[in-house]
């Protein structure tokens, strides 16, 4: 919205499988699946490709792909218009770039003490957010919006330096839920700098519309891959869907892969699509709300759930922020993830709900 863009999770292009070659060090866990002949299992996965439909369609400031798998194509088709048309609402309702008007710009813009009305979707992802925030220590929050616009990393040209220690401390004071009141008539705000960011968890929103739209056509066995974040659904001509994940440091490699069937969402926060460097350092775009400046623990963090994209996606950001010490509370939550740390290491909570399979590395 730009939500974000680029791909991470994308699901597998096998040419590429062949260059994996990551040189960041894994737990032992992680060792012994490097004798898998990963090359040989992702081939096989290629069978029945012919079946499918696939369309891609910018939008959210990333790449969808939809792909359909069982169905005739002129249905596939009309699905996939219809599920990007509604994408694309999605991202007009919610985002806070561009100059097209919407409540979310109202709000921001709003007096503080203004109660301004959201609509129904807006209110009710706000409500998430909010209790996603709660549930986080705050690792997630949508009040993140004078922050992510004061580093800019959403807005057309990349940042090249960091803003000043006043501004980013300026911009803290806002980063609060507490600054959020809700009224019969609608939403206020209590201090200027609070602003709404919906970029961490409207993505997945769109992505459960999207699947939703889709099923609404008829269509069973398909998946909606945001630039890297995905729910599948059904499977592939009667086998699982494979699902790549990719490397956070190599372009075009994959940590390893996941088998899913039925509606399980896949989704990935990283430190690689937006970033700057200064100074020798890297800046990149998933924002530590403690102390106003980039996380520094993760540099790549999935979370898979059953179904729900949406709550999918905020954890996402939530677990990049709170690095491997948010496992637990992710799994607490029924939710799965995997996170490569700042120095390459890789965790993984329970497996209880998809297997990952490590490339061979
Ligand atoms: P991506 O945009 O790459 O999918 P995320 O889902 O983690 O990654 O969303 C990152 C976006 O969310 C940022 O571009 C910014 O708009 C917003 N954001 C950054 N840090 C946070 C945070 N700690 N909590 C909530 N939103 C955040
Ligand atoms: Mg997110």
């Amino acid at each position: 919205m730009p939500l974000c863009v680029g791909v991470r999770v994308s699901w597998l292009r096998f040419e590429f499988i062949f260059l994996v070659a990551p040189s960041f060090s894994m737990n032992s866990v992680s060792r012994l699946f490097f004798l898998l002949p990963a090359c040989m299992l992702l081939l096989a996965a290629c069978s029945n490709q012919s079946q499918d439909v696939r369309e891609s369609r910018f939008i959210m400031g990333t790449l969808v792909q939809f792909t359909i798998s069982g169905v005739e194509e002129g249905m596939a088709l009309e699905a996939i218009r219809a599920a990007a048309a509604e994408m694309q609402r999605i991202e007009d309702v919610f985002t806070i770039y561009g100059t097209q008007a919407n409540a979310v710009k109202a709000f921001n813009a709003s007096v503080p003490g203004e109660v301004v009305a959201l609509p129904g979707e807006v209110d009710s992802l706000l409500k998430t957010s909010i209790e996603v925030a709660q549930q986080s220590g705050d690792a997630f929050t949508p009040v993140i919006g004078s922050l992510s616009i004061l580093w800019g990393f959403s807005l057309p040209e990349v940042p090249v330096a960091p803003p000043s220690e006043l501004d980013i401390v300026t911009a803290l004071i806002g980063v609060d839920t507490q600054m959020l009141v809700h009224e019969s008539k609608g939403w206020k705000r209590l201090n200027s700098q609070t602003q709404l960011d919906f970029g961490a968890i409207a993505k997945g929103y769109a992505i459960d519309r999207g699947i939703a739209v889709l099923r609404e056509h008829g269509i069973g066995n398909a998946i909606v891959d945001a630039g890297g974040d995905l729910r599948a659904i059904g499977d592939h001509a009667g086998k699982p869907w494979r699902i790549g994940l990719r490397h956070p440091r190599k372009e075009g490699a994959t940590l390893g892969w996941f088998e899913a069937s039925g509606d399980i969402s896949i989704v990935t926060s990283g430190d690689y699509e937006r970033f700057f460097l200064y100074q020798g350092k890297r800046y990149q775009h998933i924002l530590d709300p403690q102390s106003g400046m980039p996380a520094e623990r993760s540099s790549s963090a999935t979370v898979i759930s059953v179904a729900n994209a949406t709550i999918a996606d905020a954890w996402s950001t939530a677990l990049f922020v709170s690095g491997a010490e948010g496992l637990p509370l992710l799994e607490s939550r029924g939710m799965q993830g995997l996170l490569v740390d700042a120095d390459g290491q890789m965790h993984a909570s329970k497996l209880t709900i998809l297997p990952f399979h490590p490339s061979a590395q």
